[in-house]
């Protein structure tokens, strides 16, 4: 059967350069990057190699304000959590948005029985937060604002480096999840004012289970992990070098033909919105229109279950998502989409396009082939019918 794959938010297929410049360290190239001795070095040289490449995909200053992780999870983790505990004699409030991941989320809900304050500003109808309502919830004990780059569901890009320009006027710590957005829209940590950016290598073409949180000089920090002096100690532990360098030679392919790259996927996703306008009776996109990724497409199909969809679309070898991978298989209802009001015989609708550098026209062919068929009969099928 053929297959078609539009889930890259969820995770892309690895880059056949990137698995190329994994497999040395995995093989001839071995070593701890901490040792003395010449296996070690050789490793360490490669190794700082991938952090200048990917200080390099968000214009960081130096490569030293890039710390390697576990992945996007951990970066989110370490950053909200490092930045709160470091600067708890100074403030106990955060400010946050309702559409975040949630690796952001969560780590929020957990500071708050911490005993922190956090706000949770809501959105508008396409996701985006309100700056003047960010500017009104400042206090003099606000000590962190979180809100992510771009949306992992809708796409819809936020208008970071405006918020960070608040956070920054009025002296507040400004971290970014840039998971999303690096390596298909510019994202640049100076023009957004950011002190901490999160990324990960997987959903960039890079293998699962490595990120990066940058860290500007002179942000302090309290680790998550405590260990050894890796990563100046703001993340002890072993290096996986292996998954680092190829996650820097993601990054590098990301810097030099991200825009290029991505006028083509734009191209296809505006493709299969258009299309899909056209042949689906009774389907909305959910998100900002023009304020968004260019790979990412999310549409509600009126009265019917987004869950439904999605099996019946796999059923013919198209893998889609009901938002995020994190939340599907729960039946609940997109928190991100829920912030943003979408109406309720749309909420449970929703379908998450997401589409990659390895789509082609001929993919997108096949899922109009398939998908109008696969709304009509399950509409047929719905209960709740009305629709008509
Ligand atoms: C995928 C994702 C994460 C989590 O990254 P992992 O590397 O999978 O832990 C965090 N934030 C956003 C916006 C994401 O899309």
């Amino acid at each position: 059967m053929r297959k078609v794959y539009l889930d890259a938010n969820a995770t892309t297929r690895v880059h056949p350069e990137v698995i190329e410049a994994m497999l040395p360290f995995y093989g001839e190239k071995y070593g701890n990057a901490s040792s003395v001795h010449s296996f070690g070095r050789e490793v360490k040289r490669h190794f700082e190699r991938a952090r200048e490449q990917v200080a390099a995909l968000i214009n960081a200053d130096s490569p030293g304000e890039i710390v390697f992780t576990s992945g996007g999870t951990e970066s989110d983790n370490l950053a909200v959590k490092g930045a709160a505990y470091a600067l708890k004699d100074k403030g106990r409030h955060i400010i946050t948005s309702s559409v975040e991941h949630p690796a952001v989320l969560n780590t929020c809900k957990y500071l708050e029985e911490q005993g922190f304050r956090v706000t949770y500003l809501g959105v508008d109808a396409y996701g985006l937060i309100d700056p003047d309502e960010l500017k009104r919830n400042i206090t003099g004990d606000t000590i962190l604002i979180t809100v992510m780059a771009a949306n992992h569901e809708t796409g819809t890009v936020m208008p970071v480096d405006r918020i960070g320009g608040i956070a920054s006027e009025r002296g507040v710590v400004f971290h970014t999840d840039a998971v999303q957005i690096a390596g298909k829209m510019p994202f640049d940590a100076h023009k957004a004012s950011a002190q901490l950016v999160s990324l990960s290598a997987h959903k960039i073409y890079g293998p699962n289970g490595v990120g990066a949180l940058y860290v500007k000089k002179g942000t302090k920090m309290e680790p998550c992990f405590h260990g050894g002096h890796q990563e100046h100690g703001t993340r002890p532990g072993t290096e996986n070098i292996p998954a680092i360098a190829g996650f820097g030679k993601a990054c590098e392919i990301a810097a030099e033909q991200g825009e290029r790259q991505f006028a083509g996927v734009r191209r296809l996703r505006d493709m299969l919105k258009a299309r899909i306008e056209k042949e689906v009776p009774q389907a909305r996109l959910n998100g900002h229109p023009g304020k968004c990724l260019p790979n990412t497409l999310n549409m509600s199909f009126k009265h019917l279950e987004g869950e439904s969809i999605v099996l019946s679309l796999d059923l013919e070898g198209i893998a889609a998502s009901t938002g995020s991978a994190c939340a599907s298989g729960s039946l609940k209802p997109s928190h991100v989409l829920k912030s943003m009001g979408v109406e309720p015989m749309a909420l449970n609708g929703a379908v998450r396009f997401s589409l990659s550098m390895f789509n082609t026209e001929s993919d997108i062919d096949y899922v109009m082939e398939k998908l109008p068929p696969i709304i009509a009969r399950l509409r047929e099928m719905s209960p709740v019918g009305g629709w008509k």
